[in-house]
């Protein structure tokens, strides 16, 4: 065994069906009484209903949360917070609504609920990035990191079988990095490993019958795990290229992730052979990357930056921006080869070396 640090950071995690019934018991546990509950426009009804079951513990409900987390709506939020006077958050949604509810507790160090209903994996960690004037800065620390989880199966039902998709794959990036990260452990790989095995059986299943209970617990289960991996190791090549293809060229979050972490696998494939031999078993294919992409296309996901919007003339830019500033990655960055894995994800080739 070779030597290991490793981190586990405090988090109390409620996992099942039915557990919303939980969230009013678990803001008493933490010494609340007004929580204030948060949300997305489009999931302003099922905030509303959390905020019924909780009566008198429901301070309010603030319905703008949004991708990328903008300062402008956390200060917001945060008049809200001050107005009726909130001590905790409960945040019912995906990354952005989780974003939200992190933003406004750097601000106030109010505790956090959060109430996944996508596969993003926030929850599970103390980064958050927030966006002012279009710049997106991301920072790492415990005062973010969300207090209670609770997660609900049956509110991940309702995630439509597309975001399913590309979610669950955004997820297995963050496993897929964990096994070849610098600061590797056998802890943390063994989530990543059981993250990545949980959500390929279930996604497949998923999309075939989006009701079923027993996969949405698998995928849920899996996403956890490979959102605590995000948490508890560095990632490599694939985050930092999704987050200058997202950036610069707007392209949607999940769907970045599905495209590019097939090719981003390839390229680093002969540098970590290890890790490749544990993706591919848990995948339950030949070679890791190949298995990745095969798995995007089974889910029909999409495959290719240009089905996302991205033009053609954008390939060399997003090379020369990547190599931009240097990072750790088991493979050195080289701009041929990562203008190639780029050209390649763009065009939706199978994936390279
Ligand atoms: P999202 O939160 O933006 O959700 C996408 C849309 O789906 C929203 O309209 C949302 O209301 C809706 N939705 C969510 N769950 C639903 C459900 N069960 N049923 C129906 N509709 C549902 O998307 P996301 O991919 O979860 O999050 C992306 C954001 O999270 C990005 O801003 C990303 O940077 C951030 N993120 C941060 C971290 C971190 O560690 N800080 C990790 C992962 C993602």
């Amino acid at each position: 065994m070779k030597p290991f640090a490793y981190t586990s950071d405090p988090v109390r995690v409620i996992f099942g069906r039915g557990t919303l019934d939980k969230v009013a018991g678990e803001v008493r546990r933490l010494g609340c009484s007004r929580a204030l509950v948060l949300s997305t426009p489009q999931q302003k009804t099922e905030a509303a209903d959390l905020a019924q079951r909780l009566g008198p513990l429901a301070a309010g409900i603030f319905s703008e949360a949004t991708m990328h987390t903008p300062v402008d709506v956390t200060e917001r939020a945060l008049k809200i917070v001050e107005s009726v006077k909130a001590d905790c958050t409960v945040a019912l949604g995906g990354g952005s609504t989780t974003g939200l509810g992190k933003a406004i507790a750097l601000r106030t160090d109010l505790p956090q609920i959060v109430i996944p209903t996508t596969y993003a994996g926030s929850e599970a960690t103390a980064i958050i990035g927030e966006t002012k004037d279009g710049v997106k800065i991301t920072q790492r620390t415990l005062k973010v990191l969300p207090e209670v989880i609770i997660y609900d199966v049956d509110l991940n039902m309702t995630l439509p079988v597309a975001l399913t998709a590309t979610s669950g794959m955004n997820a297995i990036a963050h496993a897929v990095e964990a096994l070849y990260a610098q600061d590797q452990n056998p802890v943390t790989s063994l989530m990543a490993e059981e993250g990545v095995r949980a959500l390929a059986r279930a996604l497949p299943i998923i999309v075939e019958r989006p009701n079923d209970p027993e996969a949405r617990s698998d995928a849920l289960y899996g996403a956890w795990l490979c959102g605590t991996c995000l948490n508890a190791v560095g990632m490599a090549l694939h985050h930092k290229l999704c987050h200058t293809l997202g950036g610069s060229f707007d392209l949607p979050h999940a769907e970045t992730h599905t495209v590019v972490i097939p090719h981003a696998t390839a390229y680093n494939a002969a540098a970590a052979p290890e890790a490749m031999r544990r993706i591919a078993a848990a995948l339950g294919a030949r070679d890791a990357a190949q298995g990745l992409h095969d798995l995007a296309k089974r889910l029909g996901a999409p495959t290719s930056l240009a089905a996302l919007g991205m033009k053609e003339d954008g390939i060399d830019k997003a090379a020369d921006l990547a190599v931009k500033n240097p990072y750790w990655n088991p493979r050195p960055i080289d701009r041929a080869g990562i203008r190639r894995l780029i050209d390649n994800a763009f065009h939706g080739r199978a994936p390279t070396p």
